[in-house]
């Protein structure tokens, strides 16, 4: 090891000199000022974490927000298709330009950028998490209050370095049924102390049907132990959504600002708390 220098800019080493704590944080681009940036995660893929993205951006924009959706799904990039959007990103010399979506929403995702949206990304873990960045500090994002970033499903190296990436204020948790909920909660809530980051709310997916003639539910996973979960850990507010066909069809067809349901209410509101 090479002489103390006291620059602890340029160093990694955790010695007892350090005099601030090492940031991976990296300043957004001059002129884009984001008010509040919230993380959606889950344990795994295809839980409904873009779903659950791009309704509360809905929510947020319909309630008179300057909304963004910043997609860090990089292997999954679903964002674009639900908002409709297929025209690719437009850049300036100084940066790239987020897509606006019909109501307003500015999104950037890496299906925006790419010249066919079903080419696969087969980029390791360091590379994924370089693009992610990228967003945050290349793209022209202007002055936005809310940005809600769809981060890479689960707790591993990819997820871990996008958390240290960017400055998140909160996270939302989403799970479905089908989950082992209370060990992916347990590890989600984990990752965000580590980096004390505040857990703001969990979003059961798919909790239950709910039958068109007759209006009654059926759980169809089982009984919902998210209630007591989300006690045991603290988080103050909990959300839960049905499997509805209809959803589904609106997000395929990039039509998610036209769904309407009280589902996220509660949890948008507790955001903008
Ligand atoms: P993830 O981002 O966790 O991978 P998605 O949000 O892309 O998951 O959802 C996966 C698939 O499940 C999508 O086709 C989506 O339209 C569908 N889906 C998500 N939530 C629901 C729901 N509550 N009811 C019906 N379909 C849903």
């Amino acid at each position: 090891m090479s002489e103390c220098t006291h620059d602890c800019g340029n160093c990694s080493a955790n010695c007892g000199e350090r005099q601030t704590p090492q940031s991976f944080l990296e300043a957004p681009h001059e002129g884009t000022t984001v008010h509040k940036v919230i993380g959606v995660v889950s344990g795994k893929g295809g839980v409904g974490k873009s779903m659950v993205t791009s309704l509360l951006a809905v929510l947020t924009n319909r309630a008179g927000y300057r909304t963004a959706v910043l997609d860090a799904d990089i292997t999954g990039p679903s964002i674009p298709t639900v908002f409709g959007l297929h025209d690719r990103a437009m850049g300036t010399e100084d940066g790239i330009l987020p897509v606006v979506t019909p109501s307003g929403i500015k999104v950037m995702s890496l299906n925006l950028l790419i010249e066919n949206e079903t080419d696969p990304v087969v980029w390791r873990g360091p590379v994924i998490a370089g693009a992610v960045k990228q967003f945050w500090t290349d793209v022209l994002w202007g002055d936005v209050d809310y940005m809600f970033v769809d981060m890479p499903p689960g707790t591993g190296d990819v997820p871990l370095t996008v958390f240290q990436s960017l400055p998140l204020d909160g996270i939302v948790i989403v799970t479905s049924p089908q989950e082992l909920v209370s060990m992916i909660v347990a590890k989600a809530v984990n990752m965000a102390n580590m980096m004390d980051i505040p857990v703001l709310g969990i979003v059961e997916n798919m909790a239950y049907f709910e039958c068109p003639d007759c209006g009654k539910r059926h759980a169809i996973f089982g009984d919902s132990h998210v209630q007591a979960i989300a006690e045991q850990y603290g988080i103050p507010s909990i959300a839960q959504m049905p499997i509805d066909p209809k959803l589904a069809e609106l997000a395929d067809d990039g039509e998610i600002e036209n769904v309407y349901g009280e589902w996220l209410d509660g949890l948008a509101e507790a955001i903008r708390g």
